[in-house]
């Protein structure tokens, strides 16, 4: 919706989902009914909002959510499912000590929910056993920065991009994961076509589409990239020398190291699989361009070797003095909304608050006095993938999970869900009631979720924003905030737990990052610790450190001082290694997983919205056709894929796009939308030695077809049961649910079969029914009155017919005749349109109105297509994809 649209009462909060942290306003009707907008005064999108975010008010619904507190699956009052966990915890503290537990928490709390977390968790159990799933996607930069600049400081601002001539996207397919990101560096190119765009990635990802040079580099060869450029600038004399001997240590080391691993563009390309022209290509673009930002996100720091390849991106920038003015710099965008917030308060087992550490004694006094804390963790804690190899092996006996779904998305996820299996109290906080982490929970605490809960979060450039309420508090559901006071206040620490309003607690967190700080840290936002509730409310979005009232920081290091003892940035010499992970004759593919466009994390907010299901509604495999071809697969078949830890089933997408080798699968599907999707189960649990980040884009694997006797699909307007049926996966449609499935065994009688899958009542049901017993051919439809209530097609290949004309007839009160009789054909009849795939989720224009279009109005361009059918004039997070079909 556009804003001058939404009434003016329309509350300012922020999008919850990735770290471009943009503004939304969002107001709700006398009918309950949310609206958003993105917000045009916020200055991380200024307005825009890319499909996900655009489609927020449809998640807002209230159906499979947790709404009361929970005991082994009992509904239980707030007092005993408090008492419970904090009794549980302290049995357990008191009889094994305090590393016997652990709370794994997440990028999607708010700030005053993980400062609370932590100081319980560092200050008063004791232990430093709090992760949080931002391990997951960006500790490698975390621990890059502090080794190069002293501390976790985000550099650069978002209109740096605006303001940069060269922008190198690396491990970032930005067009998907920081949508709004990418928009505004189209918008920029176009407003300035001297800018260029250098894409380093194995896949030609839809990001490549504005790239003027795209390096499809072999997966984990980075280091080796990034110190060939090292080597390049300064054998072309583009050492900045005034600023790397006055503000830098460390250069002459990084560059033997440089020359030894890459002494020569054209070693780099043979490393690489680049074509030296390619590489050179882009070295000279670097050398030659002063405003360089390069941006890198959860390809560089996947990686058994993320934090060197952190490093290498940061000596280049360090060399050249590219770093603290407008349009140049270092740039990780994050991955969750406030991964960032997290890194501030500590939410990392080896980091105190205030961007202070644990193995800083200073830093452990100062902490313990401001909180008058009776202990203080001495030693980090267990990062995330050790935490659940500790609770496997029982060392630890109690977790709480707040806000994150580890059994779909760490590592060698089926180890995770035994291990907690086994756990004696699994504690968890959550919005949703079935996930696959809730299933194996013995406490559910109701936690609020986005539209409801009120704090701050903190976005890629360091931005801190309002997220604020506009929903009531729905059932029992609470802040987490408060749920966490009131264990704290349970387990006897009830003056310092004392909160009453979520104002108070981020008082005391911005207090705290002032306190003795006298510009020694850089995370200080003391300027706002003083703010009443009133001020509190009103914060604008602002950049830190806020020292005085009010007063950003758009950016960092300008005056060459940066956090390290001696105040001087420093340059790592990297050796490249290769990838812990490496191929062979069983496993001879290299798995790459990732975002797609249109979902979120594990889907539980995201899969409730029709429009963000259409355009991936099945887990899925992308492969280069030559790798398909090997082993005898299709486009649109299923394949079993095979890791050493574990097997999924998935449709098979071939593609150009793909690097020959590497195959790629989304992160998304879980036991909740796929009996076997949760791409996670084959991930190696190989982590970075520095930042215990877990290589998630490159595991082992092996490819073969799944050939199941029967395929088929159903849509239908309510949840079923999928007991016994060996593949399947489940996207919400509109006013339907879309099941894609296979079974192993033949049915005997399809239409049983049928009838006992898809009525609840066969009370006023009429069947249209079509079979061929001896082929496996069935295809029925259910009709209540003259509606579609569900139809099912069966076959004995995956070839049938295309489901979006169907599904367009679940909106329909009633068939016309000739809608009746294409029911079994699956085809509208003449004049009426298959639209097909939707391309287009803000205005489910499909592919085959955008195909029939570019064809029939000779359209050439995306702004052609938007006018023509108004496909990719909301996001335009489509318009990408737009492009790909004009130019295919
Ligand atoms: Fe939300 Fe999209 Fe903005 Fe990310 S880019 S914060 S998902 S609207």
């Amino acid at each position: 919706m556009n804003s001058e649209n939404l009434p003016k009462n329309s509350v300012k909060t922020i999008c919850p989902y990735c770290g471009v942290g943009c503004g939304v306003l969002a107001s709700v009707d006398e009918q309950g009914q949310v609206s958003v907008a993105g917000d045009p005064d916020h200055p991380a999108n200024l307005g825009r909002l890319c499909s996900k975010g655009a489609a927020l008010g449809e998640t807002v619904g209230l159906d499979g959510r947790l709404l009361h507190p929970e005991i082994n699956g009992q509904q239980v009052e707030w007092d005993a499912a408090l008492d419970k966990v904090a009794n549980g915890f302290a049995d357990i503290i008191r009889e094994h000590g305090p590393d016997a537990v652990a709370f794994y928490v997440s990028g999607q709390l708010l700030t005053e929910d993980y400062y609370l977390a932590n100081k319980l968790m560092k200050g008063f159990i004791g232990s430093a056993n709090i992760d949080t799933n931002s391990r997951l996607c960006m500790s490698s930069t975390v621990a890059g920065y502090k080794r190069a600049l002293g501390s976790d400081t985000v550099p650069c601002s978002y209109e740096d991009l605006e303001r940069a001539k060269l922008i190198v996207l690396t491990g970032s397919n930005t067009a998907w994961c920081h949508p709004v990101l990418f928009q505004r560096i189209n918008q920029a190119k176009k407003d300035n076509p001297d800018l260029m765009v250098v894409v380093i990635d194995p896949r030609r990802t839809t990001t490549c589409e504005i790239a003027d040079l795209h390096l499809p580099l072999q997966p984990g060869t980075d280091t080796t990239l990034f110190n060939g450029l090292l080597t390049y600038l300064e054998q072309q004399g583009e050492v900045n020398s005034l600023f790397v001997d006055n503000y830098t240590d460390g250069a002459a080391d990084a560059l033997v190291a440089a020359k030894a691993s890459a002494p020569s563009t054209a070693e780099v390309a043979k490393t690489c699989a680049l074509t030296e022209a390619d590489v050179t290509e882009f070295y000279r673009l670097f050398a030659r361009t002063e405003r360089v930002v390069t941006v890198f996100s959860q390809g560089v720091n996947q990686s058994s070797v993320g934090t060197d390849k952190v490093n290498s991106i940061l000596n280049c920038h360090l060399l050249t003095g590219r770093i603290g003015r407008p349009g140049m710099g270092p740039f990780s965008f994050t991955g969750q909304t406030n991964a960032m917030g997290g890194r501030e308060v500590g939410g990392l087992a080896n980091q105190l608050a205030a961007h202070m550490e644990i193995d800083n004694p200073e830093h452990r006094d100062l902490t313990q006095r401001f909180w008058q804390a009776p202990l203080i963790a001495e030693e980090n804690g267990l990062k995330a993938v050790e935490m659940f190899e500790a609770i496997d092996k029982g060392e630890i006996k109690a977790v709480w999970i707040m806000c994150t779904n580890p059994v779909v998305s760490l590592p060698d996820a089926d180890r995770v869900r035994v291990g907690l299996e086994k756990c004696p109290l699994v504690v968890v906080s959550e919005c949703i009631r079935d996930t696959d982490t809730t299933a194996v929970a013995d406490v559910l605490l109701p936690a609020l979720t986005w539209g409801e809960k009120d704090g701050t979060v903190t976005n890629s450039e360091r931005r801190i924003s309002r997220s604020r309420p506009f929903l009531p508090q729905p059932g029992d559901a609470r802040a987490d905030w408060w749920i966490i006071s009131q264990v704290a206040r349970r387990l006897g620490f009830a003056d310092a737990f004392d909160y009453e309003t979520v104002a108070d607690v981020f008082r005391e967190h911005a207090a705290l990052s002032g306190f003795e700080n006298e510009s020694k840290r850089d995370f200080d936002i003391s300027g706002l610790s003083g703010l009443d509730r009133k001020a509190y409310d009103a914060i604008e979005p602002v950049q830190w450190p806020v020292k005085t009232s009010g007063e950003g920081t758009a950016r960092m290091f300008s005056d060459g001082r940066f956090y390290t003892p001696n105040g001087k940035a420093r340059l790592v010499a990297i050796n490249p290694r290769a990838p812990v992970n490496t191929i062979d004759d069983n496993f001879p593919l290299i798995l790459n997983t990732g975002r797609t466009r249109d979902q979120w994390h594990t889907m539980t907010r995201t899969g409730k919205a029709a429009r963000l299901s259409e355009h991936s509604p099945e887990p899925y495999v992308e492969m280069h056709p030559d790798d398909a071809k090997g082993v005898m697969l299709k486009e649109g078949a299923l394949a079993q894929v095979f890791s050493r830890r574990g097997e999924v089933i998935v449709r098979v997408r071939t593609s150009q796009d793909q690097r020959p080798g590497s195959i790629f699968i989304p992160i998304h599907w879980n036991d909740q939308f796929a009996s076997q999707g949760r791409v996670d189960a084959l991930v190696n649990p190989v982590v970075d030695p520095i930042s215990g980040q877990p290589e998630f884009k490159q595991t082992p694997v092996r490819v073969k077809p799944y050939q199941p006797a029967w395929h088929g699909f159903l849509l239908t307007r309510r949840r079923l049961d999928m007991d016994g049926v060996s593949y399947w996966s489940c996207a919400t449609g509109d006013g339907f649910y879309r099941y894609e499935i296979a079974g192993e065994q033949a049915e005997l009688d399809w239409p049983v079969w049928a009838r006992g899958m898809l009525c609840a009542s066969d009370n006023d049901v009429n069947w249209v029914e079509y079979l061929d017993a001896k082929a496996h051919r069935y295809r029925g439809v259910r009709m209540v009155e003259n509606r579609v209530e569900s139809c099912i097609f069966i076959a004995p290949s995956h070839e049938l017919p295309s489901r979006s004309w169907l599904a367009g007839l679940f909106v329909k009160e009633s068939l016309l005749e000739d809608e009746r009789k294409g029911l079994l054909l699956g085809k509208p009849p003449v004049g009426q349109e298959d639209v097909g795939r939707i391309v287009c989720a803000c205005f489910s224009v499909g592919i085959n109105t955008i195909t029939t279009a570019i064809k029939e109005q000779n359209l050439k361009s995306a702004e052609e297509i938007g006018l023509a059918l108004k496909a990719g004039t909301n996001c335009g997070s489509c318009v990408p994809e737009l492009k790909s079909l004009l130019s295919a």
